[in-house]
């Protein structure tokens, strides 16, 4: 069976070709720029076929991915009847979804519903879907949402102490994101430790350009770090993280800023990172000017900080026999990162090893605590996409 993996963005969608019951990836790729005349399609088979064009929407950029997959030069397919079944990433499941399901009209409604959650992801996840429909009608749909994996956590981890009203008749609550890695995380953590992935306790840390923490208890997300939007939890590339709301009211009543369109934008793409180091949002530009640049230390000692404050914190929800996980573009490279992180926390029972966590090799899992650590500490290499095929495949073999 192939499985085309779908994950579309306001103006870009990223894709994958899977054949199954191999696991092996064939080919993948990216479309940018969708909606503008210079738009682009990269292809990244062996060698990367590049190629500019105007495409107008998604519906169009999906046609030029098909096209691809079967060119006869550059293409892996004879035709597109060999494509079986595609899986799509949405974004928000609000309440509804606790899993991975078949696209059903209903389904497609109420991803369509809750836009109202996710305005900038799940209508471009949409299109995305509409698109697949409308170029290959007869293949099974599934959609895999960011948000399923953190449905299990209780009410005290997930309310907001406002009016419950606000809950019951807005959908106002934490909803978590990242929730695709770290379902991708806690299984590969369970066969790395030989245990089942219900018998995994565990800090999981997904740090790249969005950052967030999980607390893993039982196999199952019990705390995380994002909220009602991704805007919360850990300082990031360009988000401010967790911030007193008071201060919000405070620049909207004195006109430091002037709208909320103005205060979003402040928050989500000019706070973070970028906002003290000022010149990136990189972690590599900030690393690589550290010793240099008082504001490269401060943005890194900001960053490290709080993902210290929150390991900690969830150590006490995910009990004494913890695994500590690092993934992510930053988490998977930057030991600077990691050890700035978990330094001196031998009265936690952590005991990061200097030398395994410098030598780590990149893309590969590894271990970077001492033997003797208490709470292991593991870096593994994520991989989103692998988890959507895998779920297609598992719905879609039992049609
Ligand atoms: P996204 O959230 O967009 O998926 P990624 O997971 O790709 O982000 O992570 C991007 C971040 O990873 C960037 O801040 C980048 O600087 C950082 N990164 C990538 N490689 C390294 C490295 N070798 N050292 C430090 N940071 C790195």
């Amino acid at each position: 069976m192939n499985i085309l993996i779908i994950n579309s963005g306001s103006s870009s969608i990223k894709y994958q070709l899977w054949r199954y019951p191999e696991r092996k990836l064939l080919v993948k790729g990216l479309v940018e720029r969708i909606g503008l005349d210079n738009a682009v399609i990269t292809h990244k088979s062996d060698p990367v076929y590049r190629h500019e064009i105007k495409i107008n929407d998604h519906i169009h950029g999906i046609r030029i991915i098909l096209e691809a997959l079967t060119d006869p030069e550059h293409g892996v397919l004879g035709s597109l009847s060999e494509i079986h079944a595609a899986g799509h990433r949405v974004v928000h499941g609000g309440e509804q979804f606790t899993d991975s399901v078949l696209i059903t009209p209903d389904v497609l409604d109420t991803i369509d519903n809750m836009s109202s959650l996710a305005p900038l992801h799940n209508p471009p996840n949409a299109a995305g879907i509409r698109a697949v429909m409308q170029n290959m009608p007869s293949i099974p749909n599934i959609a895999v949402f960011d948000t399923a994996f953190h449905q299990s956590m209780p009410q005290e981890a997930f309310l907001y102490a406002i009016p419950i009203k606000y809950y019951k008749e807005d959908m106002i609550r934490k909803y978590g994101f990242h929730g695709t890695s770290y379902r991708y995380l806690t299984k590969k953590t369970a066969d790395i430790l030989g245990n089942k992935p219900e018998d995994v306790n565990g800090v999981f840390c997904h740090l790249g350009n969005g950052s967030s923490i999980c607390a893993v208890k039982n196999g199952k997300s019990v705390e995380t770090t994002m909220g009602f939007t991704p805007l919360a939890g850990l300082v990031m590339g360009t988000r401010s993280g967790d911030i007193d709301p008071g201060v919000l009211f405070h620049m909207i009543r004195s006109g430091i800023v002037s709208n909320t369109s103005d205060l979003d934008t402040l928050l989500n793409k000019k706070s973070g990172l970028l906002s003290i180091y000022e010149k990136s949002s990189d972690m590599r530009d900030i690393e690589d000017n550290l010793t240099t640049d008082e504001n490269a230390k401060l943005a890194f000692r900001m960053f490290t900080h709080r993902i210290r404050l929150y390991i900690s914190a969830y150590l006490s929800l995910t009990g004494p026999d913890s695994t500590i996980v690092f993934s992510g573009g930053i988490g998977e490279n930057s030991p600077l990162v990691r050890d700035a992180v978990l330094c001196d926390l031998q009265h936690m029972g952590i005991k990061i090893n200097k030398a395994l966590n410098e030598k780590l090799p990149r893309g590969q899992w590894g271990t970077i605590s001492d033997a003797d650590s208490k709470v292991k500490v593991l870096v593994i290499p994520t991989d989103e996409e692998s988890q959507i095929a895998e779920d297609t495949y598992n719905i879609v073999a039992e049609l």
